[in-house]
């Protein structure tokens, strides 16, 4: 069984429009990837599509979490098999505490029978949001509700650092932040990355990449991956913009 997140052939409707075209990419197990890519090119639609969002429909091809295929998954055993997805646009859930909300979502990746050692949950809860620069008292406010966008940001870093996925997708976890919290949320997630967790960037900015060192960056386009490379392809975007992705996107047609 190869320990990779492997996406082969994958096409994605939404509705009847055809989003994601042959889409293929593989991130071995403790590797951080990037997708960097205009907006409207797909981006957040092979994450929603990998994470099993029901609007969006996969109509051919496969996605494999250390050969295990997700499609054969529901949303929430796609979750505890060890997936995780950071929104683009973090949900709010008015009446639900964020300590609450992670201590459900871990409760239920035990097995049948066992239960949760509160004080050893409160206790990784606290040293997580102290690496993220979380106030304590954040514990006990709902889910997102009336966070700023930064605020929301490092709430979704603190669910993955506690869930400790095998692969965390990061949907423009970037948009919305200061330097300053840039830097909180790039330090958590270096610190998580290892042998033990991949990471999917998807950025449309090279700015979180001075930070998040990838070992590979692909650009997307019009659905498809049109080249990949080392981080320097990264830098090499930004100087030349996307009209240079969609040159190649013709080039590769
Ligand atoms: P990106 O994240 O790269 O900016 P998206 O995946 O959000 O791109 O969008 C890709 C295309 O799919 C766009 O044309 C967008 O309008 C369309 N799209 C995305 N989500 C929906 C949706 N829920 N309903 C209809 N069209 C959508
Ligand atoms: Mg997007």
């Amino acid at each position: 069984m190869s320990a990779t997140l492997e996406i082969k052939n994958l096409n994605v409707s939404i509705g009847d429009k055809q989003i994601i075209k042959d889409l293929n990419l593989t991130v071995p197990k403790g590797e951080v990837h990037a997708i960097m890519g205009p907006n409207g090119t797909g981006k957040s639609t092979l994450a929603k599509a990998l994470a099993g969002h029901p609007d969006y429909q996969i109509t051919s091809g496969d996605a494999l979490m250390d050969g295990e295929s997700l499609l054969d998954l529901e949303v929430d055993e796609r979750s505890r098999a060890g997936l995780f997805l950071a929104f683009q646009y973090p949900m709010e859930i008015p009446g639900v505490s964020i300590a609450n909300f992670i201590r459900a979502a871990k409760k239920a990746r035990l097995p049948k029978g066992e239960d949760l050692n509160a004080p050893a949950f409160y206790k990784e809860l606290y040293a997580m949001m102290d690496m993220l620069k979380i106030d304590r008292k954040f514990t006990a406010r709902s889910i997102n509700d009336g966070f700023s966008g930064g605020e929301k940001k490092r709430c979704e870093i603190l669910q993955l650092a506690m869930l400790n996925p095998k692969y965390a997708i990061l949907d423009e976890t970037d948009s919305g932040l200061d330097i300053d919290a840039l830097k909180v949320v790039s330090e958590g997630v270096n610190t998580l990355r290892g042998d033990h967790m991949g990471a999917l960037i998807i950025t449309h900015y090279q700015r979180l990449l001075d930070y998040i060192i990838p070992d590979a960056v692909h650009v997307m386009y019009d659905g498809r991956i049109v080249k990949s490379g080392d981080k320097d392809l990264a830098l090499e975007l930004e100087a030349k913009g996307y009209d240079w992705v969609k040159e190649l996107a013709s080039d590769a047609a």
